[in-house]
Formats: structure tokens, sequence, C-alpha cells
């Protein structure tokens, strides 16, 4: 409780100072059983059980290039920041256990700023069982960027990689397509996007759950979070697996708001296919599995759908309800690709 007390005090950064604020972190992040020893030394000590593994993954969020502080708060930010590391978790199968977060703050991000941001940071890995055990902290002399290092668990040999599809599988993907894309592309616009898909684009939200059935079940044999975009990163299954698809373009599952403004604009619907951003799981299952996808679906509350098939010839096929080929625009996200 005094921590909280203490992090609302008014106190500059320069007066709190780094060691300051990295105590009023350590404060507020609490500790957890996997957890030996957290914020304050050298090193966190993680409890690992001998029949698990560690998966580790690193997310980096520049502002400019992942984030607009005009459009986000401080707190999805903090969100924002967890949920997409915890979703590399997600999509091997892994528990989400514990966090390390690098800042390098301009003077322009206030204490109060980082209050609200750390505050979302604590509250997305506690919805997931995460806790914050660690990090760097420095001073920017431009951007905010913030770098998220997430560490979980799979039992022995359970971890769901990208190159296990085999010929017959169904490719099925969680939750919605293209929302988090279509609201970024009206910001852009300066439109004002629905509330549904701005929340979908600021907090999106990590499959752990779902990833964590699919491994501990044995069902997914190849999977991914949807990060680049759907075409992107099922090419990424495809390639790791050795293998190519065919895609029902009817299949592919949208949101009501995404429907509507692809009705009225459907040169844009594209952004469903190649937009990005979604963290939803895409993943392939062998055909027996069916049922046991469905009973998933249900006990999550999560649509899980099928949207279409691994094949053995290596392209990638999406196919429109008369049969013909469709044809999409535009690629999926590359930092380095020319606009
Ligand atoms: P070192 O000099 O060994 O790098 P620091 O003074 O940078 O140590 O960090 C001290 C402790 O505070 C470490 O446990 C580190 O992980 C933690 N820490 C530093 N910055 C952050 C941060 N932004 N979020 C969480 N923990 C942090
Ligand atoms: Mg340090």
């Amino acid at each position: 409780m005094k921590s909280r007390v203490e992090m609302t005090e008014k106190k500059g950064l320069a007066e709190l100072g780094e060691f300051g604020l990295i105590e009023r972190i350590q404060a507020q992040a609490g500790s957890s059983p996997s957890l030996t020893l957290g914020i304050g030394d050298d090193c966190s000590i993680l409890n690992v059980a001998n029949d698990e593994e560690l998966l580790t993954s690193t997310d980096l969020l520049i502002e400019g290039v992942h984030f607009n502080l005009d459009w986000t708060s401080f707190e999805q930010l903090g969100r924002k920041s967890v949920a997409v590391n915890i979703s590399d978790i997600a999509a091997m199968g892994g528990d989400p256990k514990c966090l390390y977060m690098g800042i390098a703050i301009p003077p322009s991000v206030s204490v109060e700023n980082l209050e609200q941001f750390i505050a979302g940071v604590l509250s997305e890995a506690k919805a997931h069982g995460a806790v914050l055990a660690g990090g760097d902290t420095s001073r920017s002399s431009g951007l905010l960027v913030i770098s998220v290092t997430v560490q979980g668990t799979t039992k022995q040999g359970q971890a769901v990689r990208r190159s296990g599809a085999e010929y017959g599988d169904l490719i099925f993907v969680s939750g919605t397509l293209g929302d988090s894309a279509l609201a970024l592309y009206l910001l852009q616009k300066n439109e004002r996007p629905k509330a549904e898909l701005t929340l979908r684009h600021h907090c999106p939200e990590a499959r752990s759950a779902l990833g964590i059935k699919l491994a501990d079940r044995k069902l997914a044999r190849a999977m991914i979070d949807i990060s680049d975009g759907l075409v992107a990163d099922l090419n990424h299954i495809l390639d790791a697996s050795k293998a190519g698809a065919i895609l029902n373009l009817e299949a592919i599952p949208l949101s009501s708001s995404a429907k509507e403004i692809f009705k009225l604009h459907p040169e844009i619907f594209d952004l469903a296919l190649t937009g990005g951003e979604d963290y939803e799981l895409l993943f392939t299952v062998g055909p027996e599995s069916t049922t046991e996808i469905i009973k998933i679906a249900e006990e999550l509350n999560l649509p899980l759908t099928c949207i279409g098939v691994v094949q053995e010839s290596r392209d990638l096929q999406i196919v429109c309800e008369d049969g013909s080929n469709y044809q999409y625009q535009q690629g999926g996200f590359d930092h380095f690709a020319r606009s």
C-alpha cells in the first residue's frame, strides 16, 4: 500500500532519479511463486521445474514506429507492450511467467506518464499470471523506446513450433482479423474509428489461454501469432513446414465493425489479409481434432474458425466462393520494405 502512496507523490524524474524510479517499479511489481528473486539484484532467479522448458522472446516498441503518443494513453501502451510479448509465448503454447522491461525515457515523459505506463504493464502481466522481474532504465535524448522480454514455460517437448504443419491439416485462426489494421488505417486518415476497432489496436489481447490448451492437449501441430498479417504469418508456417495452403476467402472471420466498413469500401478488404497486429493465433491441426477445437472454442468463449487446409504444392492460394483465385494487393508488414 505504501508504494502506491509514494508512487503518486508529485516528484519530477530528475528529483526521483534512476534508482528512485526503479524502487517504485520494484514496490509495484509484486512476486510470483515461479520467481525466487525479482527486481533488485544483478539478475532475477526463475524457478523452473525439471520437466519444463524455458521459452524466451523479446520485442521492441519505438515511438513513431510502433506507437504514436497522440493516439494511445500511457496505460494502454503499457498493456500493449506486454500483450505483444506474451502473444509470442502463447504462439508456442507457453505459460507466461516473467517479464523484463527496458525503457529509454525522453525528457517529455513525466513521472505520472511512467506511473500510468507501469500500471498498464502490471495489469496486463497479472491478467496472464506473469510478473515483472527486471529491466533496465535509461535517459533517451529523443524518442521513447521500450524493450520487453518475456519468459514462459512449457512441459518438456510440448512447445508448438512453426515447422509442424502436415499435408491435409486444417488451418484455424482465433478471433477476428483486420480490426487493428483498420483502426490504424482510419486513425492515419484522421477519422475516428469505432471504439471496438481502436481497442483492438491499442489493447490487443494475447491468446495465452488458447495457446496453453492447444499445447497441453497436443492438438496444434504448427502455430504462430499474427503480428505481420495473416498472409505473411501463414507463409512463415508454410516455409518452416515446407508446405503450401488453400484458404477460403469467405471463411476469414471478421468483426461486425469490419464487415460494415468493408461493405462500403471493398477496396481496403486486403487489410484483413495483410494488415497485421491482430495478435490472434493461427494454427494447424489434424482433421480428426475438429471436435476438440470446437470444444476449446466453447470453453474459452472465443471463435476458432477453420479458414483452409495445408496442401503439398508449395504455394498459398486464396479461393473465392465461385472457385476463382483471389489476388490480394499489399504485402505483410516489413520494417525495411519500401512503401
Ligand atoms: P545493473 O546496473 O546491474 O544493470 P540496474 O541498476 O540497472 O542494475 O537495475 C537494478 C535492478 O532493477 C535490476 O534487478 C533490474 O532488473 C531492475 N530494473 C531496472 N530497470 C527496470 C525497469 N525499467 N523495470 C523493471 N525492473 C528494472
Ligand atoms: Mg541496468
